[in-house]
């Protein structure tokens, strides 16, 4: 047995003046974290330095809230030190262009740690601890704690909870800790998987197994959502900003933004859900995965948000594989993908292809593209003894 931590997202139902106080708590935590960034940029400019934990803690500590506690204040700072650390981490690697926050934010998801949740598992309910306040007569008191109504059952072992607005609703994201039995595969077949736009999920495994799950359902999804939201951002462009017209068209991008993501996740657990089938189906003990995470940094930064977020999807249907293939005992390994995609299987020629077909311009042998990908990632790992045949499964999410 070990553990492991999850997240999950749950709508959060709560009475009106709650939900007042809760809007307030991002609020404020907005404020801090526009007061560290400009404590930072002060101190920066004073003796080119950055605050430290301790001292943003002293700082923060001083800054009077309605609602957020303390340990709301620190898991603040702890975020702006982390985002500093981010941008810094990428300039060193080289991209330059990569600014540290300076925008004003007007909201900020506020975090609660174990230490200041309260859970009520027989009602559902989690209760969080606000900021103290002075009476009357000069006493310090507890305010009263923000209460929050679930639908489903609420996990137990909750580490932290984040408090989240999107789409008009508040979600609270709860991380916390389980106990998972590590399962021991009972075959040792290898598997490659690579990772794709048309394709999702190409695989090939050593005992000449091919899959192929389409992804197609995926870049629909996508293509409406672009689609929508330039047709609301070029409306928005003709209303006078922030005009009555505008938070209309506002709000309706922001709706379908969060409908799109929903959407989006639902069908990449789907996706590989299903290879985690195949895989088990096929004996199979461990997986290489071609990593593309990574590929585009440096280059034509900026111009393009659908690429990021393409890109970004990688990393999630990665991160989802390695979860889902982990619980069955099944290693995930990512390798470096570099000419995966070039390298002829029968010949070893180095060819670019054009199409969605791979044809040897050496000896003139025809294969599927993604194929191949898959085909060269495992043969660079695991030496194989035989070529992509062109009996290949296909599976789509619908
Ligand atoms: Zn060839």
């Amino acid at each position: 047995m070990t553990q492991q931590y999850r997240t999950m997202r749950l709508l959060i139902n709560c009475n009106k003046s709650d939900l007042k106080r809760l809007q307030m708590c991002n609020k404020e935590s907005a404020m801090i974290w526009n007061k560290c960034i400009e404590a930072n940029n002060k101190l920066y400019e004073e003796n080119k330095k950055l605050h430290n934990r301790n001292s943003f803690f002293t700082l923060v500590k001083d800054i009077e809230t309605e609602v957020i506690c303390s340990n709301n204040k620190q898991t603040v700072a702890k975020r702006v030190i982390d985002a500093y650390k981010a941008i810094s981490k990428a300039r060193k690697a080289g991209r330059v262009d990569e600014k540290y926050p300076y925008k004003i934010k007007k909201y900020f998801p506020t975090e609660w740690d174990y230490n200041y949740l309260f859970c009520d598992y027989n009602k559902n309910e989690i209760s969080l601890t606000v900021s103290r306040f002075t009476d009357a007569n000069g006493v310090a008191r507890n305010g009263k704690q923000i209460r929050l109504k679930f639908k489903t059952s609420i996990p137990q072992n909750i580490k932290t909870l984040k408090l989240i607005y999107e789409g008009e609703r508040y979600y609270a994201c709860i991380s916390y800790l389980t106990d998972v039995e590590e399962k021991q595969p009972s075959f040792s077949n290898v598997a490659a998987i690579d990772l794709g736009e048309i394709h999702a999920i190409t695989s090939v495994s050593d005992q000449q197994d091919q899959l192929i799950i389409t992804g197609r359902k995926i870049r629909s999804i996508k293509q409406f959502r672009n689609k929508k939201q330039a047709e609301l951002r070029s409306k928005m462009d003709k209303c006078t900003k922030y005009s009555r017209q505008w938070h209309k068209y506002n709000r309706a991008w922001q709706y379908i933004k969060s409908k799109t993501r929903r959407q989006l996740d639902y069908h990449i657990h789907k996706l590989t859900r299903m290879y985690t089938d195949w895989a088990k189906e096929k004996g199979i003990s461990l997986v290489y995965c071609g990593d593309v995470t990574g590929i585009d940094v440096g280059s034509n930064k900026g111009t393009n948000v659908n690429q990021k977020l393409s890109q970004w999807e990688y990393g999630l249907i990665m991160e989802l594989l390695d979860y889902k293939l982990r619980l069955e005992g099944i290693r995930f390994i990512k390798v470096n993908e570099s000419y995966s995609s070039q390298i002829c299987p029968s010949c070893g020629f180095k060819n670019k292809p054009t199409n969605r077909n791979y044809c040897c311009s050496n000896c003139e042998e025809e294969y599927h593209r993604d194929i191949v990908g898959a085909w060269n990632i495992l043969n660079m790992n695991h030496k194989l003894d035989f070529v992509p045949s062109r009996n290949t499964k296909y599976l789509r999410i619908s």
